[in-house]
């Protein structure tokens, strides 16, 4: 983390590799589903070394036709996990490290990215019987507290919100939406539930009731396809003298772990008229979130924080002393070569940003309001990078 911190936006590119990177990138392929399996469909994603992805095969003639791929290319990320890397195999090379910087003050964020059911509740929320990052960073941020400090000067509150088209939840107390208001702290949503913590084992819980409070509704590409970015957000609050003063100080550190919502295209669902504001939402948090990553990574002076609702939320743990990890979540099944080739090129470009060196200062790009304005901008951001 030490390392991450210390790295400038621009690098040499030799140094690439020796270094590792301000935004740290990872791919998880989950298992082959049910449907998967008795459709027959084949694996198109082979994991090797557990850093190189290889995209292997094609959905169908048509795929074959839309996206003219060569067969079988090839990716490496900071690390990559196959479908049987287990929970706290995935916990600790992610975000081990950020719990630890956390604890010194720091601030840090963990996205998960990815079509809808290619596993990111999973990775991040998990189950009972195999909690998540969510979980296990909270049970290893308590057992370092306690292996710290016997004063009980740490102090850890939670909070668990919700983005669902440009509207901001509460998910630990669901009621009206919040508004969030720019104080001294930065932004913060009114009103928010900050539930102190006391112990690991009463998050999962917290978080699964959380969890159930999710806006998630019913569409052609899966029953239970979630348009709602999810946020946890860990702050970590202790007393620390200070070495030069001697005085008593105050230090937070914050971590924020988020489940974004399914990466797919609004065009996949066939309720298009219902759910283009929506589509069109989502994708405004989530290009909002990509060109504020550009911004920072590229060192401009203006990050375009204010286009969307999760990166006003996010603001602290994206710019700032922070750390940042990406994890990209596909299936590996040929049904959905197609998304799988969307997030893992996505997660590429998160991963190559930091090479860029620009010497101008760009303004604020407009926000679309409509899916043509939206193409129009994907295309003019792919043409930028
Ligand atoms: P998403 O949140 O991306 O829509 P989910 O996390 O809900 O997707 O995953 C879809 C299904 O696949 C769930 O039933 C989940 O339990 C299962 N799943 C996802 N990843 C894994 C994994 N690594 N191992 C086992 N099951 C998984
Ligand atoms: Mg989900």
């Amino acid at each position: 983390v030490a390392r991450r911190l210390s790295m400038p936006a621009k690098v040499k590119e030799e140094e690439i590799g020796k270094c590792g990177s301000r935004i740290m990138v990872f791919v998880r392929v989950r298992p082959m589903n049910k449907k998967e399996k008795e459709l027959n469909s084949r694996c198109c994603v082979r994991i090797v070394n557990q850093r190189d992805v290889y995209l292997t095969e094609f959905a169908n003639e048509n795929d074959y036709l839309r996206l003219n791929r060569v067969k079988g290319r090839h990716f490496t990320f900071d690390g990559s996990f196959t479908d049987s890397a287990s929970q706290l195999q995935v916990y600790a090379t992610t975000t081990s490290d950020l719990v630890e910087a956390v604890l010194q003050g720091r601030n840090g964020s963990v996205f998960c990215y990815g079509a809808t059911g290619a596993g990111k509740t999973y990775t991040m929320l998990g189950t009972v019987e195999n909690p998540g990052v969510m979980v296990l960073a909270i049970k290893d941020l308590f057992g370092k507290i306690r292996q710290r400090s016997c004063d009980g000067s740490h102090v850890v509150h939670l909070s668990y919100l919700e983005v669902y088209n440009e509207t901001v939840r509460d998910l630990l107390c669901p009621g009206r939406p919040l508004v969030l208001r720019e104080d001294k702290q930065g932004i913060v949503a009114a009103g928010l539930t900050q539930y102190r913590a006391s112990s690991a084992d009463e998050v999962m819980t917290l978080l699964q009731q959380g969890n159930r409070n999710r806006t998630t509704e019913p569409t052609r590409v899966n029953e239970t396809s979630s348009r709602s970015h999810a946020i946890l957000q860990v702050v970590v609050e202790y007393r620390v003298r200070d070495a030069t003063t001697m005085s008593i100080v105050n230090r937070v550190g914050k971590l924020s772990l988020i489940d974004l919502a399914g990466s797919e295209r609004a065009l996949a669902t066939d309720q298009r008229t219902l759910r283009s504001l929506e589509g069109a939402n989502i994708n405004r948090s989530l290009l909002a979130l990509s060109s504020c990553i550009n911004a920072l990574v590229e060192g401009k002076k203006h990050i375009p924080y204010r286009n969307s609702k999760l990166t006003q939320l996010l603001k602290d743990s994206l710019g700032g002393i922070c750390n940042t990890v990406m994890i990209a979540n596909i299936s590996p099944s040929s049904l959905s070569f197609g998304e799988t080739q969307n997030t893992v090129h996505w997660a590429d470009r998160a991963k190559e940003i930091r090479l860029k060196v620009s010497d101008t200062n760009e303004d604020q790009l407009p926000m679309p309001e409509t899916e043509t304005d939206q193409t129009k901008l994907v295309l003019e951001l792919q043409k930028e990078n």
